[in-house]
């Protein structure tokens, strides 16, 4: 695979590098570290900038007035978009991020006319809820929340957990169970307002992300209608799997670029510090873990390349994204915690953004998959049909 740019990836990487030190940089040095987050106003301002930047909703179809762009570039840029403190904060990377909502371009016409575009004109969020207490690495047989059908509604009851956002949403994707014993094919998603009654977020669940945190739901004989139903009765598992799938490559972009920054900041301050007479940079056991992080970033970058190419080849890339995702995010882990040890004393402040990428970091290692999982899924079609 050649990775040299081409000549327009070249000018939109700068542009969103230029974007990234001209007006989130600045940003940082007023970050409220409890918060974790950037200001609403601020955060508003730069979406505006990225809209006209033309860089905004990467992943809106150009049908949808989304910019002509491949899942490579994107890739690229997702990469350029997560190096600052704020961290994988990416407002240039796409409206839908994880919600996976980009499932509802398969959807009729009068869901994408009360969901789809409102979410396109900023009107409305959603979010994803797949996962529940009974377990989320294996979703298909864990999910326990049960549709019923009873006329033109379906009543549901039950709950999910660790769902993100869904506290901020005016609707959700909710998988559920239609049919007992039939396994993956026996879940169908639905489109759930949040104001059904029978709808509650019971609880905010905090995680290590203080900003981002996660909601419990709980379904009680919530009434949903027919035409609610997203895709065909007991084909919701394909439609979580196939936005799993996607989601994987820019989730392991974002963590590369954190990397890629971490180390930058290393390579800058070691030749600066000194102890025992002499430059950190001088001492192998720092070389190193230099050259340890060079390493790490090199192949989550190039896997993950190779999987957004294999993308939009419109080959099957669900190893090699799966592939991305466990190396990126084990690889973007040690980096993070390599520079902290560099940094020393600071590398543990929260003067400085190790610390908050080296907790979004572990998240990362669990959120839309287990390593685990990963290897899991790369293992099953390994021993099915060897790769080469
Ligand atoms: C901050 C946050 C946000 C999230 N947002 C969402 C969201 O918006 N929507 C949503 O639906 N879900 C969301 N999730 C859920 C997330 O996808 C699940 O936590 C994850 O898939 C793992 O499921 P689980 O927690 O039930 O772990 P389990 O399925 O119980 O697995 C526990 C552990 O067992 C190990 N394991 C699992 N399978 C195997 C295997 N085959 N072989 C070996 N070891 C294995 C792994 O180490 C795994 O971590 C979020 C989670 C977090 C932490």
């Amino acid at each position: 695979m050649d990775l040299t740019l081409s000549s327009e990836q070249s000018l939109l990487v700068e542009l969103v590098r230029r974007f990234v030190r001209e007006e989130i940089l600045p940003l940082e040095l007023h970050l409220d570290p409890d918060a974790d987050e950037l200001d609403p106003a601020d955060k508003a301002r730069l979406i505006e900038k990225t809209k006209a930047m033309g860089l905004y909703g990467l992943d809106i179809p150009p049908t949808y007035g989304g910019p002509d762009i491949d899942l490579t570039t994107r890739t690229l840029l997702a990469i350029e978009m997560s190096q600052h403190r704020a961290g994988l904060y990416a407002p240039c990377y796409g409206v839908f991020g994880g919600a996976g909502l980009a499932q509802l371009f398969e959807a009729s016409d009068a869901q994408k006319e009360k969901y789809l575009h409102p979410v396109l004109r900023g009107e409305k969020r959603g979010f994803f809820g797949l996962t529940e207490p009974s377990g989320g690495s294996d979703p298909a047989r864990a999910i326990r929340t049960k549709a019923v059908r009873d006329g033109d509604t379906w009543v549901i009851n039950g709950g999910k957990i660790f769902i993100s956002g869904a506290d901020k949403a005016q609707f959700g994707l909710v998988f559920a169970r239609t049919e007992p014993e039939n396994g993956r094919n026996g879940v169908t998603c639905f489109i759930v307002d949040t104001d059904t009654p029978g709808f509650r977020v019971r609880r905010v669940v905090h995680t290590l992300r203080s900003a981002h945190y996660a909601t419990e739901l709980s379904f009680d004989n919530m009434r949903v209608p027919h035409g609610n139903i997203l895709g065909k009765v007991n084909g919701g598992f394909a439609i979580a799997n196939e936005r799993l799938t996607r989601q994987r490559i820019p989730y392991a972009a974002g963590c590369i670029g954190v990397a890629v920054k971490a180390h930058q900041m290393a390579l800058d301050y070691v030749p600066q510090r000194e102890t025992f007479g002499a430059p950190l940079s001088s001492r192998q056991a720092i070389q190193w873990m230099l050259v340890d992080n060079e390493v790490d970033i090199r192949q989550s970058r190039w896997l993950t390349l190779e999987a957004a190419a294999k993308a939009d080849r419109g080959e099957s890339f669900r190893t090699e994204a799966a592939m991305a995702k466990l190396v990126a995010t084990e690889a973007a882990s040690r980096v993070v915690d390599r520079c902290m040890q560099m940094f020393g004393g600071y590398g543990v402040t929260k003067d400085f953004p190790f610390e908050r990428w080296y907790r979004e970091m572990r998240i990362r290692r669990i959120g839309e998959g287990p390593s685990e999982v990963q290897r899991h899924i790369i293992a099953r079609e390994l021993l099915d049909s060897p790769l080469r």
